[in-house]
């Protein structure tokens, strides 16, 4: 049986409960945590340090205030309270890549802490929830595709980044087999937010959402890039398995090293199907680190609580706690852009565009930046026509070539000027695809391509009926069963004066031509 329907079966009997641990780099900021080191990505090793990164003895951390404004930014957008008063403290573990032998992190009062976030779970995704469960009153049905699920954040701590090992001598960097481990302290002291969410997620399908919809909050608010490949976003999930109808929680594993949101899917859905084995077999979870293999479509125990660090934190002794007053705190409220969500509800409630055009455009950045460039530029009239020219043709476009929107020729003003031309019959909307096309391929205007092409539509009521007055008389037949009732050959009429003209005809203006020529 197939994964998935070992899942869907799995999901009959078991409740999952699943909790994400989501890092996230401040790659917006120009410098690291703690001292002046400049922030980017590579980079010839080591290169980007200084004795404050390196941990040398006597060096002193200055936190970035911009970090932390940063990390209060991204709290407010995800309903956290911002705590008054905050700290940093030592979290003690040796690891090659952390040249302190400590992080500085935070512990019991992090700058943000229960916050919320709505995902919407639509189409397939949806099927893997099961009605009925203990805390239903967090999931509300939407009208037909799916539901929403309230996700609630437990708190979003700043630390500092680790720096990279690199194994060499082996097959492709990995550990088995390498002869060598390098170390790489350019990443080191990069500022990084963890965001820990409540045990509220109960699907996989919900988990990628719920780290998607971060990503677009995080990439909204302009604080990271979120490149789950590069790891400025990377997301851990805990995961246990409840009996249908029971409160009381299981044992959770942790899973680790999920570098994309299918990684994350597939992950948690092998995890799931795991652990119900282990149950169903009479066996008991072990609570432990498990690595994904996305390659080989499994989870593998890397570590078990026995190994659990004691990370003997303690404040931080080098830098004092932090207050932020009212004034500080609306400071930084003030600069929140308009969020997702926000900015769904003004597409269909302004622009009056149907809500399930409205997610799927506001669920990506570009989309929704090019759809609203587009809308200023053509008027809130033309928004869905405008959006079923991005939905289709434009998504088709982009899914066929592998590309990003900002990789296309396409810019929002020639999608309007396309809309434009169907709407005055210029073009049928046939021909329209066609110039999608060619607009696509070339980066062409679409007024061009229709000049040079030749392909005006024909709307001239004059010439239509010459064509359909040669048509009915070549089918007299036809013209006489449709007479008689049989209404529905108007498509075969329609064709035919269609291939007649070379398609070039108006069909709105066909089709009212033979209905009042048919009638005799
Ligand atoms: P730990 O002490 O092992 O770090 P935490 O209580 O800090 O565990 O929780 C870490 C993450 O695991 C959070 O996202 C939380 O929601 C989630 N979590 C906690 N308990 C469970 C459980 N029994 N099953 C699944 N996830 C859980
Ligand atoms: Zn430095
Ligand atoms: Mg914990």
């Amino acid at each position: 049986m197939m994964t998935k329907d070992r899942l869907l079966a799995v999901l009959e009997r078991w409740e999952p409960v699943i909790g994400l641990e989501i890092h996230t780099e401040l790659t917006s900021t120009r410098t690291k945590m703690f001292c002046g080191c400049p922030v980017a990505f590579g980079g010839e090793p080591n290169t980007r340090v200084c004795p404050v990164c390196l941990g040398l003895p006597g060096a002193l951390p200055v936190p970035n205030a911009y970090a932390i404004e940063q990390t209060v930014l991204a709290g407010l957008a995800t309903g956290c309270e911002i705590a008054r008063r905050s700290l940093f403290h030592r979290k003690q573990y040796f690891y090659p890549d952390m040249p302190k032998d400590y992080q500085i992190s935070q512990y019991d009062l992090p700058f943000c802490a229960g916050g919320e976030v709505t995902v919407e779970i639509a189409g397939e995704a949806a099927s893997q929830r099961k009605e009925g469960g203990v805390d239903e009153e967090r999931r509300v049905r939407l009208t037909d595709v799916g539901y929403n699920a309230r996700i609630g954040i437990t708190r979003i701590h700043l630390e500092e980044d680790t720096g990279k090992m690199v194994h060499v001598g082996g097959s492709e960097g990995r550990l088995a087999g390498a002869t060598k481990s390098l170390v790489d302290f350019n990443r080191a002291g990069t500022p990084l937010i963890e965001l820990v969410t409540e045990p509220d997620i109960r699907t996989p399908a919900e988990a990628r959402a719920f780290a998607q919809k971060l990503r677009l909050i995080w990439l909204t608010l302009g604080i990271s890039d979120c490149n789950m490949e590069e790891g400025s976003m990377r997301v851990d999930a805990n995961v246990s398995l409840r009996r249908r109808g029971e409160s009381e929680f299981g044992t959770k594993t942790e899973i680790k090293n999920m570098n994309s949101f299918k990684s994350l899917h597939d992950g948690l859905a092998y995890e799931i199907v795991r652990q119900a084995e282990v149950l169903e077999s009479g066996g008991r979870v072990v609570q432990e680190t498990r690595h994904f293999d996305a390659g080989a479509k499994r989870t593998s125990a890397t570590r078990s609580k026995e190994e659990a660090h004691d990370y003997r934190y303690f404040p931080e002794p080098d830098m004092v706690p932090f207050e932020f007053d009212d004034e500080f705190i609306e400071r930084v409220r003030a600069r929140l852009p308009e969020l997702p969500d926000a900015r769904k509800m003004r597409f269909v409630e302004e622009w009056g565009l149907p809500p399930h055009d409205a997610s799927v455009i506001a669920s990506d950045l570009e989309m929704a930046e090019f759809f609203e460039a587009a809308v200023n530029i053509g008027g809130p009239e033309r928004a869905k026509a405008v959006s079923n020219v991005m939905l289709n043709d434009l998504s088709a476009h982009l899914n066929a070539r592998g590309i990003a929107l900002s990789e296309s020729r396409i810019v929002p003003s020639m999608v309007v000027e396309l809309v434009e031309l169907v709407e005055a019959a210029t073009i049928s909307s046939k021909q329209a695809k066609e110039v999608f096309a060619d607009m696509a391929e070339t980066g062409d205007s679409p007024a061009a391509i229709v000049e040079i092409k030749g392909m005006r539509q024909v709307s001239d009521t004059g010439a239509i009926e010459a064509v359909v007055t040669r048509i009915l008389d070549e089918n007299p037949n036809k013209v006489e069963e449709y007479r008689a009732g049989k209404t529905g050959l108007i498509g075969f009429f329609v064709g035919q004066v269609m291939r007649e003209m070379g398609g070039q005809a108006n069909p709105k203006v066909v089709n009212e031509v033979l209905a009042r020529m048919l009638e005799g």
